[in-house]
């Protein structure tokens, strides 16, 4: 088996692995102005997505622009988000260099779309290719591709530990070579079940005191893991910005979420914010949570609610998940003001960061490799990949950190 790293080796974003110079998985953006797509052209028989991010599906629509039709295959949720983060383009970026593919182009991957459920083999460009439930995102999949000779185990993003809307990864089917995300390598994850009694407690002493509390979340999990968490405590709560479509969305395919009937109380629980920023000022003025993309404060409804709360040193600004150097949500962070539509401002309302990842920590990560001790280790999507393969070396796995552009031979040794 062959495989060439055209995106997502020793980096984070724009993840793409052609195996056999037939067979593409995933086909990502890495988010930057401008973006950055993956290397060299490509023009795969099959393509194969391992879950519904920006980073794993967002240039697939490019793939498209050609005379070729490569059939595409993913799970039905991943399907849907890929089509929606794809028209979220098209509106920010359509017929711009920040956009690489037209609506033609999206309105082409419905057509060529094949999904399919957990552990259903299935035939792409000539390989043998099973799904396997990640328990990254609703739809999530790890990725066994068996071309005859070799069984090549892609992890992309997956979860040991349960969340609310998911369930963690216990798929660890037969391979002889693991290529293997490391997002969290060096990172030992708070437990879950501490982080959202602390975010919980927070956010009932703010509206307590009176105050508002700006959730900044994902849209693609984490806005629904947030309502979960705040239905679950009974915690006031408005959810506005992409979040709002993906939940629908979710709520079409129960079988891929941890607690479907749970899903559907968060969902009633919660207040879907469809009107103007007249309307989102009103709110503000609330006691309540509001649940909002972006997660980074980098666009979306947030640059509406952070600006109208941030006067009040009672008011509270949460962050979900980990801020991305140079974005919003990080500057905020250290030094207290970030830009809002062009204009940096200070924030005197608190802002407090949580980790509510849906990436296996180093632990998690060691978890399922201990059980692939006798398989080649590839380590891809991290930010440390070289030393974590070293790590890895040390503990006697035979592992390594393929470069951006590399082709590696593999085989069944052993
Ligand atoms: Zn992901």
């Amino acid at each position: 088996m062959e495989l060439r790293f055209l995106g997502g080796a020793r980096e984070v974003g724009r993840s793409a692995i052609l195996v056999n110079d037939s067979l593409l998985l995933d086909y990502g953006v890495l988010t930057d102005t401008p973006p950055q797509y993956p290397v060299g052209d490509v023009e795969p028989d099959a393509v194969v997505a391992s879950h519904g991010h920006l980073d794993h599906v967002g240039a697939i629509p490019s793939l498209l622009s050609g005379s070729s039709r490569p059939p595409i295959h993913w799970t039905p949720p991943t399907r849907e988000l890929a089509l929606t983060l794809a028209r979220d383009t098209l509106k920010l970026h359509g017929r711009t260099l920040q956009c690489p593919f037209t609506e033609n182009d999206v309105r082409r991957v419905t057509q060529v779309s094949e999904t399919h459920g957990y552990r259903e083999t299935f035939e792409a460009a000539g390989h043998e290719v099973t799904l396997f439930d990640a328990g990254h995102i609703p739809g999530s999949a790890h990725v066994l591709v068996d071309d005859g000779e070799t069984r090549l185990f892609y992890t992309a993003d997956f979860h040991t530990g349960d969340q609310r809307l998911v369930s963690g990864t216990t798929a660890r089917p037969d391979a002889d070579v693991v290529l293997c995300e490391s997002t969290y390598s060096d990172v030992t994850h708070e437990d879950r079940a501490v982080v959202e009694e602390r975010f919980v407690e927070s956010v009932e002493t703010t509206l307590w005191e009176g105050g508002t509390v700006v959730v900044p979340a994902f849209a693609i999990g984490r806005t629904q893991e947030m309502l979960l968490i705040c239905d679950a405590y009974d915690i006031p709560c408005y959810v506005d910005g992409m979040g709002t479509d993906v939940t629908e969305m979710l709520r079409r395919h129960p079988e891929f979420v941890r607690d479907a009937d749970a899903l559907q109380r968060a969902t009633s629980h919660a207040r879907f914010v469809t009107g103007r920023d007249g309307q989102r000022k009103r709110i503000a003025d609330q006691q309540t949570a509001i649940v909002t993309t972006s997660g980074m404060l980098s666009g979306g409804p947030a640059m509406t609610y952070v600006p109208a709360i941030r006067a009040n040193p009672t008011n509270k600004v949460t962050m979900t998940g980990y801020q991305v150097q140079g974005t919003p949500g990080r500057e905020l962070l250290e030094t207290g003001s970030a830009e809002f539509d062009g204009r940096v401002l200070p924030v005197s309302a608190r802002v407090e960061q949580y980790d509510f990842s849906a990436h296996a920590d180093r632990s998690g990560i060691l978890d399922v490799l201990n059980d692939y001790r006798d398989a080649e280790i590839l380590v891809n999507h991290g930010d440390r990949c070289e030393a974590f393969a070293e790590e890895l070396r040390a503990a006697g796995f035979d592992a390594s950190a393929p470069a951006l552009g590399d082709v590696r031979e593999l085989s069944a040794h052993r």
